[in-house]
């Protein structure tokens, strides 16, 4: 089957066609500004010459008839009508309790997409502006909805509960929620895979080290506990979203400050992480290393608070399961920074877990990089969350 697997965000769509059964991509690509001035299409065929089209994208159903155009185009199209795409799968980011998994479009589940914007402001009206262009461009081909909190949808109410007043939870449904649920699934069934066990006698923690970062504790092949919360901001240090921290802080800041809510809300998640850590130095963990490498104490102490965070988290949730057979590294640093995982891995070692630190070195492949002594396996999983749409969109179908 030929899955268009489509990623919304206000001004952008990237997409990809895969081969659900074999896993090819067949063609991706990027629709950049769209709505504002300067709109570009990347359209990349597998095996063919990169295209870029630079037309007026005044709104997203110009996008996807771009999108649609480039995919069944003579010259750089991959297929011949659009009668050879078998469904559309879309990310969307917030399912909220009511999907916990994922679900054909039709008008109910649009209409509860759209109640849920509330928890995801910037997100989920983005994602409902994907699927209707979607719609709109090929009316007869099946939808499904992919959500990111879907598989942490069985975490216990121990895991998901704040210590705030409980009526917060029954009128505002205020609790954790978790994100890169797509990716945390796919990881823990792919590094079961990797020994040969089924994900359900296992006990797994997956940390997703991109700019975004999450770890999740995956036991019998559920969820039960995960770092992100109510939004994507809680848990690790990021590239530049604090991650925990003292909520009085908050208030402190903005009082020091002179920034409203919103705007301290801002600083959270725009000028903390790394960035923010490091003294604005960078987000991106390659400038860090360097930087460390050179000398930069402040860059050192970055990389230190980082690993140091996820370390922690990892030691929780050896709690949580009472156990733990798998660590498994993923995301853009996961699957390629050595330094981090060298960092977090140096942390491990009370738990009788030791690395080959040549294979720690290697770069984005599936690796078990944990000697075979180790009391745990530890090993690096690349994350293909396109892939992982195309397959949920298939099974469903
Ligand atoms: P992601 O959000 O998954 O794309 O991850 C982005 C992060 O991965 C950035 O901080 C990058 O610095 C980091 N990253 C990607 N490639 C490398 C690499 N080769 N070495 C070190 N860090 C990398």
């Amino acid at each position: 089957m030929n899955i268009l697997v489509i990623n919304c965000g206000s001004s952008s769509l990237k997409y990809q066609l895969i081969a659900s059964e074999s896993g090819d991509v067949r063609a991706k690509g990027l629709a950049e500004r769209i709505g504002i001035e300067g709109s570009c299409l990347t359209h990349q065929p597998a095996g063919k010459d990169k295209v870029v089209k630079e037309e007026a994208m005044p709104d997203h159903n110009k996008a996807v008839k771009m999108v649609i155009d480039a995919l069944t185009d003579k010259e750089h199209g991959v297929v011949a009508s659009l009668n050879e795409i078998d469904a559309v799968g879309h990310r969307v980011v917030h399912g909220g309790e009511k999907f916990k998994k994922a679900v054909l479009i039709d008008d109910a589940v649009l209409k509860d997409i759209e109640e849920l914007s509330a928890l995801a402001p910037l997100h989920n009206p983005a994602n409902l502006i994907g699927i209707n262009s979607c719609k709109a461009n090929m009316p007869d081909t099946p939808m499904v909805a992919v959500f990111d909190t879907a598989f942490h949808q069985t975490m216990p109410k121990k895991a998901y509960l704040y210590g705030l007043p409980y009526e917060y939870y029954e009128k505002y449904k205020v609790r954790r929620y978790g994100f890169h649920g797509t990716s945390h699934d796919f990881v823990s069934k792919h590094a079961a895979e990797l020994i040969g066990k089924d994900r359900k006698d296992l006990k797994i923690i997956v940390c997703h080290l991109g700019n975004g970062a999450s770890v999740s504790a995956v036991k019998n092949g559920e969820c039960v506990d995960t770092s992100m919360g109510l939004t994507p901001l809680e848990g690790l240090i990021m590239g530049t979203r604090s991650g925990d921290l003292d909520p009085a802080i908050l208030e402190f800041i903005g009082e020091k400050e002179g920034l409203t809510p919103a705007e301290v809300n801002n600083v959270l998640n725009k000028k903390s992480g790394v960035y923010g850590l490091s003294g604005y130095l960078s987000s991106d963990f390659r400038d860090l290393d360097e930087a460390a490498r050179g000398g930069n104490e402040l860059a050192k102490t970055t990389l230190d608070t980082y690993c140091y965070r996820v370390a922690k988290y990892i030691g929780s949730y050896m709690m949580a399961m009472q156990g733990v057979d798998i660590i498994a590294f993923t995301a853009g640093c996961g699957e390629n920074n050595y330094a981090v995982r060298r960092g977090i891995c140096d942390y491990l070692a009370c738990l009788g877990v030791t690395v080959d630190d040549e294979k720690l070195k290697i770069r984005g492949e599936d690796l078990i990089v944990s000697e075979p002594g180790s009391k745990v396996t530890v090993m690096i999983v690349p994350t293909n969350e396109e892939l992982a749409i195309a397959q949920q969109t298939m099974e469903l179908l």
